[in-house]
C-alpha cells in the first residue's frame, strides 16, 4: 500500500516550522526519521494533509556540552532553545539520529545510559535514520530511549507559537502513544544533567530477535555520596540517586519508584549481591499495574522477565558506582558534536 496524498513541507528552521504548525493544524504532521510514521503512513493506519518535514532544519541536529544552566532566550531563526537543567548537561537536539548519538564521544563518556541503549533500537538502518525526538515524541512504551529519558530526569525541551518549555520527562509521557506534546509544538531538543560523582549506569533487556522491540528492559542509574566515606574499595558509600526506567511494562514507560526508595541512602556495599539484585528485580515488578498480555506472553510472563532485568542492570549499575569510588574519573574535555545524521 501507498500513503494517502498529503502535501510536503521543508521549512528552514524551527521557528517556521512551528507556525506552518499552527497554521495548517490537525491536518499537519511533523516527520523526522520516519521510521514510526511511514509505516503508519503506509498501511494507511494515518494519513494526513501536510507532511512537515524536519530533515531541513540543521538547527535541530547537533549534540552539544552545555557547561552550566542556559534560560531560555529569544528564539533565532535556526533555533537551538536554552535548556532547564541546572548544572552541566549535555543538549541533544530533537533531530539527531540515534546512529549520531551512538557514536558520539560526548554522549558516550558524559551520559552513557544514552550510549549504552542506542545499540539496543532496531537495527543500524533505523538508526541511521531515526531520531531521539521522534522516539520520545511517538513515546512508544517498549522503547528505550523514553525510559533512559525517565531514568536521568531529563528536561525535554519544545517550541510553540507560546514559546519554549522544558517538560520533566516525568511529566512528558502521559498515556499509551500520547505525550505532554501540544499539537502546535516541537519537541527541539533533550537535556541530560551530567553527574559529578560515582555513579553507575546500566540497560539490559529481553527481546525476542536481536532488533525486536523488548518484551521487557530497565535502565538503571545509581549515585553514590561523592563526599561520604566509602571506605577502602568504596562499598561503604552511600546511595544519593537511584533511578530505574521500565520499558515494555505499562502503557507507558515508567519508574519502580518503591523499589528505587527502598536502596536510598544505604550503603553499596549492601546493595552489590546477586541475591539483593534479585529482590529489587522482584520489588520493581510488585507495584506494576497495566503489564501487557500480548502475543509476546501474558503479562505474568513479562513480570517474570523484568524482574530478570532490573536485577542484570541493577547488577552492572552498582559495580560501576562502586568502582568509581575508588578511582576512575572523567578528565576529558569536550566541545560540540556536529551530527551528520
Ligand atoms: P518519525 O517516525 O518521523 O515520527 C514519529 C512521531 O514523532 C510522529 O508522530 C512525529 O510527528 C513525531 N515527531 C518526530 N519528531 C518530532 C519533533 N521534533 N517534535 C514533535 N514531534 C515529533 N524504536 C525503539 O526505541 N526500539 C526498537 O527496538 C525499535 N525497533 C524498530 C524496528 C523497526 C523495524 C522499526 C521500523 C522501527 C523501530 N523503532 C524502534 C522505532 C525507531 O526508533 C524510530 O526511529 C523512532 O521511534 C521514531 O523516530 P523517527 O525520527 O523515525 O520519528
Amino acid at each position: 500500500m501507498k500513503p494517502a496524498q498529503f502535501e510536503y513541507h521543508a521549512p528552514a528552521s524551527a521557528k517556521e516550522a512551528v507556525q506552518l504548525l499552527a497554521k495548517l493544524g490537525d491536518g499537519a504532521k511533523l516527520i523526522a526519521g520516519g521510521q514510526s510514521l511511514v509505516p503508519l503512513l503506509a498501511l494507511r493506519l494515518a494519513a494526513f494533509e501536510h507532511l512537515i518535514d524536519l530533515r531541513t532544519v540543521s538547527g535541530l541536529r547537533g549534540i552539544k556540552d552545555r557547561p552550566g544552566s542556559v534560560s531560555a532566550g529569544a528564539v533565532s531563526d535556526d533555533a537551538v532553545p536554552g535548556g532547564a537543567v541546572p548544572g552541566r548537561s549535555v543538549w541533544v537536539g530533537a533531530s539527531t539520529t540515534e546512529a549520531a548519538i551512538g557514536r558520539s564521544r560526548l554522549v558516550a563518556a558524559r551520559v552513557p545510559l544514552l550510549a549504552r541503549a542506542t545499540p539496543l533500537i532496531g537495527h543500524f538502518q533505523i538508526r541511521n535514520r531515526g531520531t531521539i525526538g521522534g522516539s520520545l515524541a511517538h513515546a512508544d512504551a517498549a522503547a528505550e530511549y523514553p525510559a533512559v529519558a525517565l531514568a536521568l530526569d531529563a528536561a525535554i525541551e519544545t517550541l510553540s507559537p507560546r514559546g519554549q518549555r522544558a517538560i520533566p520527562a516525568g511529566e512528558f509521557f502521559t498515556g499509551t502513544w500520547s505525550t505532554a506534546l501540544q499539537p502546535d509544538e516541537l519537541l527541539t531538543g533533550v537535556a541530560f544533567r551530567v553527574t559529578g560523582g560515582p555513579a553507575g549506569f546500566a540497560v539490559e533487556e529481553f527481546a525476542r530477535r536481536p532488533g525486536d522491540f523488548a518484551v521487557a528492559g530497565a535502565a538503571v542509574a545509581i549515585e553514590l555520596d561523592a563526599d561520604a566515606d566509602g571506605g577502602a574499595d568504596g562499598r561503604n558509600a552511600r546511595v544519593s540517586r537511584c533511578a530505574i526506567g521500565l520499558f515494555g511494562l505499562g502503557t507507558t514507560p515508567l519508574r519502580a519508584s518503591a523499589a528505587e526508595a527502598s536502596v536510598a541512602g544505604r550503603a553499596a556495599g549492601d546493595l552489590s549481591t546477586d541475591a539483593f539484585g534479585r529482590e529489587i528485580g522482584q520489588a520493581a515488578m510488585a507495584d506494576l499495574e497495566s503489564v501487557p498480555s500480548d502475543l509476546h506472553g501474558p503479562a505474568a510472563y513479562r513480570k517474570r522477565v523484568g524482574a530478570a532485568v532490573v536485577a542484570a542492570a541493577w547488577g552492572r549499575a552498582i559495580n560501576e558506582a562502586v568502582g568509581g569510588v575508588v578511582g576512575d574519573g572523567h578528565g576529558e574535555t569536550f566541545g560540540e558534536e556536529a551530527a551528520r545524521g
